[in-house]
């Protein structure tokens, strides 16, 4: 039901929102090496992929 937003405290409002944050998207941390990555993209610190070494030669 809707409550008029005075109703509402700032530190109501504000602890509903504990969980909502700014964050990079899409990074993982790279299972090879620990370093945080972009996933689905080759890891830029070790060159691993899918476990597998593919940027080196
Ligand atoms: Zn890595």
């Amino acid at each position: 039901m809707a409550v008029p937003f005075r109703r509402t405290s700032k530190t109501r409002k504000r602890q509903r929102r504990t969980h909502i944050k700014l964050r990079v998207p899409g990074m993982t941390e790279c299972p090879e090496c620990g370093e945080m990555k972009l996933s689905h993209r080759v890891c830029k610190a070790c060159g691993s992929y899918k476990g597998r070494d593919v940027a080196s030669k």
